[in-house]
C-alpha cells in the first residue's frame, strides 16, 4: 500500500499556511475554484447588477472559506468509511469514490462470503480490473487543510507528514541520551534546555552498567532468531519450494472459507499446507481484525520420525510482509500435520491484501533435523 502513498502536491507547499493562503492553493485546483466562483456570485446576489459580467475569484471571507472546505469534504471522502482518503483513491464504473483501504477490504469482504464485490452506493460489480484511481481526487484531498496533532495549526494534507515529522517545533521528541539511559520525551521546543541540563551524559561508566546490560539483553533476542535461521542452514538436508494457497469451501452447515495448496515436494516427501482466517471464526467478513494460520501435513508415510524445522516466508512473486518465525514438528505417521499456527502477518490491511488476491503465494522452507 505504501507504495501508492504520497501523491505530490501541485506547487505551493510552503509550511505554515493559513485559512486563506490555504483557500489560494485550494484554487489551483480546476474544479474548485469553479465551486468557489459559484459560492461568491450566489453570495453577492441582490447587490450586483444583473448585466454586469460576474466578478472572477472573488476572495471568500474566512468563514466562507470554512463552510467551502467542509463541502469538500463531503464530496470527496471515501463513500465506505466517510473519512478523506489518506492514500490511493478508486472509484466504481458509475464514479463512486472508495478509499484504498475500504476497496482491499470490499474486496476480501467478497471472498470471504463467495461473492461478487459490489459497490456499497449503486451495486455494480468492482475488482481491481474493473476500477481504477483517480488522481485528481487524489490531489484535491492532499490539498485540503488538516490539523497538526502537536501544534493544532492547519496545513495542506500533503504538507502535513514532513511538518510533523521535521518541522513542528512541538512535535515529541526524545533526548539524544535516551540510548544511556534519559527517559525524558517532550516538545521539541523544549530540547534543548532539556539536553542543556540532562544529567546522563555526565553519568560514570559504572552507573550506565545496567542500562548497557539491558539494552544487550534486548539485542541478543534479535539475535537469535537470525542465529537460529543460520544455525538451520548448516543442515545436511534442507528443502524449499514456491507455495501457492487456493481459496476453497468446506462441506459444514455454514460454509467457511479456508485454503490449500496443491500436493507438493520437498525433501522427497508430499506436503500440503492449509490456511484458515480468523481461526475458522463463524463469520470472519464480520470482523476488522483478520489472521491468516496455517498447518503443515506430511501426506507420504515414513519408516521413522521426520524431526523438522521450518519456516513459511514471503514468495518471490507477492508483495506482503511477514516476519520470520520457526517452527518444530515431529512428524510421523500418527502425527502427520502440525497444529495451526499464525503466520506473522504485520497487520489486518496485509492480510486483506493477501484474502483480496486471488491465490496466496509464499515460499516454505522444511529443514530436516538429524540425529
Ligand atoms: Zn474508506
Ligand atoms: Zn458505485
Ligand atoms: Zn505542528
Ligand atoms: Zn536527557
Amino acid at each position: 500500500m505504501s507504495r501508492d502513498m504520497g501523491v505530490a502536491a501541485p506547487g505551493s507547499s510552503t509550511s505554515g499556511l493559513g485559512v486563506v493562503a490555504v483557500g489560494a492553493a485550494l484554487e489551483a485546483v480546476a474544479g474548485v475554484a469553479a465551486m468557489q466562483e459559484e459560492v461568491a456570485i450566489r453570495r453577492d446576489g441582490p447587490e450586483t447588477d444583473p448585466d454586469e459580467p460576474p466578478k472572477k475569484r472573488v476572495r471568500l471571507p474566512e468563514g466562507e472559506a470554512g463552510k467551502l472546505e467542509e463541502r469538500l469534504y463531503s464530496v470527496l471522502c471515501c463513500t465506505v468509511c466517510l473519512d478523506l482518503p489518506k492514500a490511493s483513491v478508486y472509484q466504481c464504473t458509475n464514479g463512486h469514490l472508495m478509499c484504498a483501504g475500504c476497496f482491499i477490504h470490499l474486496l476480501a469482504d467478497s471472498r470471504l462470503k463467495e461473492e461478487q464485490a459490489t459497490c456499497p452506493n449503486c451495486r455494480c460489480e468492482i475488482s481491481k480490473n474493473l476500477c481504477c484511481r483517480n488522481l485528481a481526487v487524489e490531489k484535491a484531498v492532499s490539498e485540503l487543510p488538516a490539523d497538526c496533532p502537536f501544534c493544532l495549526k492547519q496545513f495542506p494534507r500533503s504538507t502535513l507528514e514532513r511538518h510533523q515529522k521535521e518541522e513542528c517545533q512541538d512535535r515529541v521528541t526524545l533526548c539524544k541520551y535516551k540510548r544511556i539511559g534519559c527517559p525524558w520525551q517532550g516538545p521539541f521546543h523544549e530540547l534543548p534546555a532539556h539536553e542543556g541540563e540532562c544529567c546522563h551524559p555526565n553519568k560514570t561508566g559504572a552507573e550506565l552498567m545496567g542500562v548497557l546490560g539491558e539494552m544487550d539483553q534486548s539485542h541478543r533476542r534479535d539475535m537469535q532468531l537470525y542465529n537460529s535461521i543460520f544455525g538451520l542452514l548448516c543442515y545436511e538436508k534442507i528443502g524449499f519450494t514456491e507455495v501457492q494457497f487456493r481459496p476453497y469451501r468446506t462441506d459444514d452447515f455454514i460454509t467457511r472459507l479456508y485454503y490449500e495448496t496443491p500436493r507438493f515436494t520437498v525433501l522427497n516427501q508430499t506436503w500440503v499446507l492449509k490456511a484458515r482466517v480468523n481461526d475458522s471464526e463463524r463469520n470472519p467478513n464480520l470482523s476488522c481484525k483478520r489472521t491468516l494460520s496455517f498447518q503443515l501435513l506430511l501426506k507420504s508415510k515414513v519408516n521413522s520420525p521426520l524431526e523438522c524445522s521450518f519456516l513459511l516466508l514471503k514468495g518471490p512473486y507477492d508483495d506482503v510482509r511477514i516476519k520470520p518465525v520457526i517452527h518444530h514438528h515431529a512428524f510421523s505417521n500418527d502425527t502427520n500435520e502440525t497444529e495451526y499456527v499464525l503466520l506473522p502477518i504485520s497487520d489486518s490491511v496485509e492480510c486483506n491484501k493477501l484474502l483480496a488476491a486471488k491465490n496466496i503465494n509464499l515460499r516454505l522452507f522444511i529443514f530436516q533435523i538429524q540425529k
